[in-house]
């Protein structure tokens, strides 16, 4: 491990606080994104944090405001940057979008200069991202309302780019949390663009949108700097942080990602599980009832899973998400 002479100024740690411009407002006010970074004067690896591209989910801007409280005294070699708010109008407004266009930042990657505004923010964001060329990136997300914490891995880039795929699982692995596979196709995300340029890069979903919740947060936080000790950036932990899970869906065993079965009927529903529970294949998740409170549905589980979040709305319609869940090897066989 690389010691600091912290006896020397120049041997320092360096915190830099900026601003990248992203806008000119309606009224002339120049939109700027905050820019965070703490460099060693020892070279290392180059990783950077992201949150906030979604404006409701707004626990990852503390995570990383937390991780730079620490990072002076704990950085021993290499740089953290971070973008901690990506989407500044949609954090104002409470929403996921960037404006009322219903614009989605994170999918307008890897972004155009000439598009949309999403799109040019998105171009702004990830070039200043490759030119730090980083070794890491995470993306920090808050999922439903009522979620455990997860690491999310995107689905498998193509041939062109095992290595850095293989890299991301590998690090997904050391965060402590649930590691996800997406079975969604999404082209246009901040860390999907990121692997098909050959960077790894991860997605923590820490559960809990809208406001931020101190204990997601302490996920968050800890699972960072289980990443950063395992790239040798700080301290070897004494005591790892893991969040607590079942053997068979903990223990960095890889999960796949399913929101199914949806519902059928239109009605009210009344989560029969928690997030964070186990399931087995035909155990009752949830009933869909009427207005009057009669029972129109009872959804049911198609596999063995773990619980990893319910909708954030009790209103059901047929073929709408209910639950969330990560599947285990045992229906899906081993990746890389
Ligand atoms: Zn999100």
């Amino acid at each position: 491990m690389i010691g600091l002479d912290n006896s020397n100024k120049n041997q320092r740690v360096q915190i830099h606080y900026s601003f990248m411009n992203i806008m000119t407002g309606s009224d002339l006010s120049r939109r700027r994104l905050p820019l965070m970074s703490a460099a060693s004067p020892n070279p290392g690896p180059v990783v950077w944090l992201t949150a906030c591209g979604h404006g409701d989910e707004v626990g990852g801007i503390v995570v990383i405001q937390e991780i730079f409280r620490g990072i002076r005294r704990r950085l021993l070699c290499g740089s953290v940057h971070a973008f901690p708010l990506m989407n500044p109008p949609g954090f104002e407004a409470g929403s996921r979008h960037i404006t009322m266009s219903r614009e989605d930042l994170n999918r307008s990657f890897p972004g155009n200069p000439r598009g949309s505004l999403g799109e040019r923010m998105a171009d702004r964001i990830f070039n200043t991202i490759l030119e730090a060329a980083p070794t890491l990136v995470l993306d920090l997300h808050n999922d439903w309302i009522e979620s455990i914490p997860f690491v999310l891995v995107d689905r498998n880039p193509g041939d062109l780019h095992q290595e850095p795929y293989k890299k991301t699982i590998q690090i997904g692995r050391e965060a402590g949390l649930c590691i996800i596979l997406d079975t969604e196709e999404i082209n246009k995300s901040l860390s999907f663009n990121l692997l098909l340029r050959d960077i790894p890069s991860l997605t923590l979903e820490l559960g809990k949108s809208h406001v931020v919740s101190e204990s997601n947060v302490f996920y968050g936080v800890e699972a960072i700097w289980n990443i950063l000790a395992y790239l040798g950036m700080i301290e070897p932990r004494e005591n790892s942080f893991g969040y607590p899970l079942p053997p068979e869906y903990g223990s960095g065993n890889l999960l796949r990602y399913s929101d199914k079965p949806y519902g059928s009927r239109t009605g009210i529903i009344r989560f029969l599980v928690k997030p964070g529970s186990t399931v087995k294949k035909g155990q009752p998740l949830a009933k869909i009832v009427n207005a009057f409170g009669r029972q129109q549905e009872m959804v049911t589980a198609l596999h063995d899973a773990i619980v990893l979040g319910h909708s954030d709305s009790s209103a059901a319609f047929p073929g709408t998400p209910i639950m969330a869940f990560g599947i285990g090897d045992s229906i899906f066989p081993k990746m890389p």
